[in-house]
């Protein structure tokens, strides 16, 4: 179950390099949250020496996926490290830093009852809800048959490389992409997400598969575009835009 937002501070406990420019925060809890996997929070900029008013200041507050599952005395938010709210508020904090935030927040949720096959599909830094719905999944024991595919430009810039392989078993199934390089020994698929892809691991007609998008606008518009192309009906497409 998840509660209506509240605000509340955090403290930083720990900062993860998870990938090149992708870094994640990890936030010790006032009180125990309880959300969704998929949700996200609203991080306040505070009254730091970043916040102000100019053209180049951070806005006053971000949202940010929790890229956790749910549990009682932390979680993680997984920044990609550029643009004014990253590099104004987040690359200024140190471990013990208090932080301020709103939550938790949005509909773009796994609903285990409802949702028998997902099949996950990001770009870069929109594998954020997705990591809190597959460790969901992986620690629940759920019976629930997902797949994730999942593309970056570099093998550097893909967060998560490691857990993934890890999460990669019976009952979820780990599709990489890299599309800007052909990296020695890379197992994965090298070209942007597409249908022929999909269909070599998904059978897209099965009603029984949600489709969930996240990553950039033009990402997301694509790939609704070629689901539906593809006879996907809109009830069967859950996204999230960054
Ligand atoms: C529901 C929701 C969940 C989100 N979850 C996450 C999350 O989990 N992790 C996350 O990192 N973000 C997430 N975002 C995006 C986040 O809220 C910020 O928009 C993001 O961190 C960029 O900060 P900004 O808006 O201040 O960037 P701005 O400075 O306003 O830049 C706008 C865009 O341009 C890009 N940009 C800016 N400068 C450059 C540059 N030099 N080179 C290339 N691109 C550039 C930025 O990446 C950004 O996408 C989420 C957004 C939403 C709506």
């Amino acid at each position: 179950m998840s509660t209506p937002p509240i605000k509340q501070k955090a403290t930083i406990l720990q900062i993860i390099d998870q990938a090149e420019l992708v870094k994640t925060f990890r936030l010790k809890l006032e009180k125990p949250l309880s959300f969704k996997p998929g949700q996200f929070i609203t991080i306040f900029a505070g009254n730091g020496p970043a916040a102000g008013a100019g053209a180049a200041s951070p806005a006053p507050a971000k949202a940010y996926s929790i890229s956790s599952p749910p549990r009682k005395d932390y979680i993680d938010i997984t920044v990609k490290m550029v643009g004014r709210f990253p590099e104004g508020v987040f690359a200024k904090l140190k471990v013990g830093d208090a932080i301020e935030f709103l939550g938790p927040s949005g509909v773009f949720v796994f609903d285990k009852e409802k949702t028998k096959k997902p099949v996950f599909l990001a770009a870069g830094i929109g594998i954020t809800p997705f990591m809190s719905m597959l460790e969901y999944i992986k620690s629940n024991g759920l019976e629930t048959h997902a797949v994730l595919f999942y593309s970056n430009r570099t093998v550097a810039g893909v967060a998560f490389l490691k857990r993934l392989e890890e999460l990669d078993g019976d009952n979820i199934k780990i599709v990489n992409s890299i599309t800007r390089e052909t990296p020695a020994q890379w197992k994965g698929e090298l070209e942007r997400i597409n249908m022929g892809m999909i269909r070599k691991y998904v059978d897209v007609s099965d009603k029984d598969c949600t489709f969930y998008l996240c990553g950039s606008a033009d990402f997301v518009r694509e790939l609704v575009q070629q689901l539906m192309d593809s006879g996907v009906e809109q009830v069967r497409i859950i996204k999230e835009e960054f």
